[in-house]
């Protein structure tokens, strides 16, 4: 399969961002799960087996943290035996947010809650043991509660707040409409869809002027975007809603790789350069 055609880098200036002085980004890595490169995208080999990261990103915001995505919980077992058996895979559970949030003596009044990139069970399960607001758009919540894929999401959204926003606002990077959460252009929401209804690449960008795209699943390992391969057919059947949609939103960050870095929320390369939560200060 030949990669995708190149698509002209972004070209235009890139959105304002005023982020403030003491906004910052850590990553909290909970585990990883194994699954072939064959499987993850196309041209990718059998025998290269890749250790998928379930990786969180807390947002230090003056005006209130957010985490994107909430890793693998204490529950994981349970929530991996609801799976279909096909997509059981090996799994290596590290401490979960919570477990790191409250090892670095982090103040939990913080929280504003969790920005989903989506509703899948890899993305969602350490929700059950973050009792904070779920923030999600309308599209992934209908999607989350009718199919059998999002029956992890239903189990462990139980209780909590959710915190339902629109993406009406002005096109961003290419991608039609977006949500600016602080309305100072430190972290915009746009609306990819494809891989589900309502799957979302988070924009983020540090006080040092450097971008982030937290892309969910649009593609699953960085050869996505290097390489750019699709997922292979039968997985982009099995996986994504809509594979059409999916193609549209990688091609738009292979468009900005030059200028952002893309973190496709499963390799565990691309949190790189990217702190881990600092240890309580003595
Ligand atoms: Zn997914
Ligand atoms: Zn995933």
């Amino acid at each position: 399969m030949p990669p995708l055609p190149r698509p002209a880098a972004w070209a235009q200036p890139l959105p304002e961002a005023a982020p403030p002085a003491d906004m910052a980004i850590y990553q909290l890595p909970t585990g990883t799960y194994e699954t072939r490169a064959a499987f993850a995208v196309q041209g990718g080999s059998f025998r290269d087996k890749r250790h998928f990261a379930a990786t969180a990103i807390l947002v230090h915001h003056p005006k209130g943290d957010l985490l994107i995505d909430a890793g693998f919980g204490t529950q994981l077992a349970t929530h991996v035996a609801t799976l279909p058996r096909i997509q059981r895979a090996p799994h290596r559970a590290k401490r979960t947010v919570s477990e790191q949030l409250d090892a670095s003596g982090y103040d939990r009044s913080r929280l504003l809650g969790v920005l989903l990139t989506h509703s899948h069970w890899d993305h969602v399960s350490g929700l059950g043991d973050l009792q904070v607001p779920i923030w999600i758009n309308s599209d992934e919540l209908h999607y989350a509660a009718e199919e059998s894929d999002g029956n992890v999401f239903r189990s462990v959204s139980t209780g909590h707040q959710i915190h339902e926003y629109d993406c009406n606002g002005p096109s961003y990077l290419g991608f039609p409409s977006s949500f600016d959460v602080y309305a100072d252009g430190s972290v915009v929401v746009a609306l990819a869809g494809g891989h589900t209804p309502g799957s979302v690449v988070i924009f983020v960008t540090v006080p040092s002027g450097k971008r982030y795209a937290f892309i969910g699943d649009l593609t699953w390992q960085l050869d996505g975007i290097r390489r750019r391969v699709e997922r292979p057919w039968l997985l982009r059947k099995l996986a994504d809603s809509d594979p059409e949609h999916v193609r549209q939103g990688l091609l738009r960050v292979i468009a900005l790789a030059d200028l952002v870095q893309i973190v496709p929320a499963h390799d565990r390369n691309a949190y790189e350069g990217i702190p881990r939560l600092p240890a309580p200060i003595p």
